[in-house]
């Protein structure tokens, strides 16, 4: 399974690499086999050697240049980083990018071979508009984006259940995740208000191979927890083979 932390727009440099490093120790310690990623803010990228994966919330479709307030390859090489999150509703709705632009983001990093995290979901007004029209908003979030691609790994995060301690009920999430995994065979995420008291249950469920967490990741120890939930029902998967 995989099991990502989105530290989004929190923590210093020193609380990001305490952090890493107490993941690390907990990971290492418990002999977790699963993939763990953490994509910390901006400014807390760094060097990791270990299990844990760092990857960039962002980065802009160039090695360098003139794109103020953006990175690019070249900053992302300084600290060996090849994973990324692209599509992320944050990005999407607050910061206004499109899928042409996310398209454009994701061939080039794709050209790269990086690890992937691509992000889909519905605000909460097309949810409403009833199912047909749900599956029909997300699909255009597959325009452009190429779903055989190796290194890619899906996020369902419903917009409306991002940061507000809102879910799907689990036989929604089965049933959506059942649905997209037509469209791709990546691994596929949920996100959206995963925390430690239902990390276990949506790991459980059919056509979820991971979760990616936000608010809950804050807390170390959480975010811990959540990965050893996630390698117990692996275990047991494996027992049951
Ligand atoms: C996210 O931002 O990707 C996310 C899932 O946030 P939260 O867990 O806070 O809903």
């Amino acid at each position: 399974m995989i099991i990502a932390a989105n530290l989004k727009t929190n923590f210093t440099r020193k609380e990001t690499e305490k952090y890493v490093n107490e993941l690390e120790s907990y990971i290492q310690t418990k002999n977790i086999t699963q993939e763990v990623l953490v994509f910390p803010a901006m400014s807390s990228l760094d060097s990791h050697d270990g299990k844990v994966i760092i990857g960039s919330q962002n980065a802009y479709a160039t090695q360098n240049g003139a794109f103020t307030g953006e990175i690019g390859t070249e900053q992302l090489e300084e600290f060996k980083i090849k994973t990324i999150l692209i599509g992320h509703s944050e990005r999407r709705h607050i910061l206004g990018e499109t899928q042409e632009e996310l398209v454009k983001k994701f061939n080039f990093y794709k050209e790269l071979g990086f690890k992937i995290v691509y992000c889909v979901g519905e605000p909460l007004e097309v949810r409403e508009s009833g199912n047909e029209k749900m599956m029909e908003y997300i699909s255009t979030q597959y325009e452009g984006i190429d779903t055989n691609y190796e290194n890619l790994i899906i996020a369902y995060e419903p917009v409306w259940a991002i940061g507000t301690g809102l879910t799907p009920t689990s036989e929604d999430i089965e049933s959506i995740h059942t649905d997209l995994k037509n469209k791709s065979k990546a691994p596929l995420l949920y996100g959206g208000s995963v925390k430690v008291t239902n990390a276990k249950e949506v790991l459980s469920l059919n056509n979820v191979n991971g979760i990616l967490v936000g608010s809950a990741a804050l807390y170390v120890e959480h975010f811990c927890t959540m990965c050893n939930y996630a390698q117990e029902i692996e275990n047991k998967n494996k027992e049951n083979i």
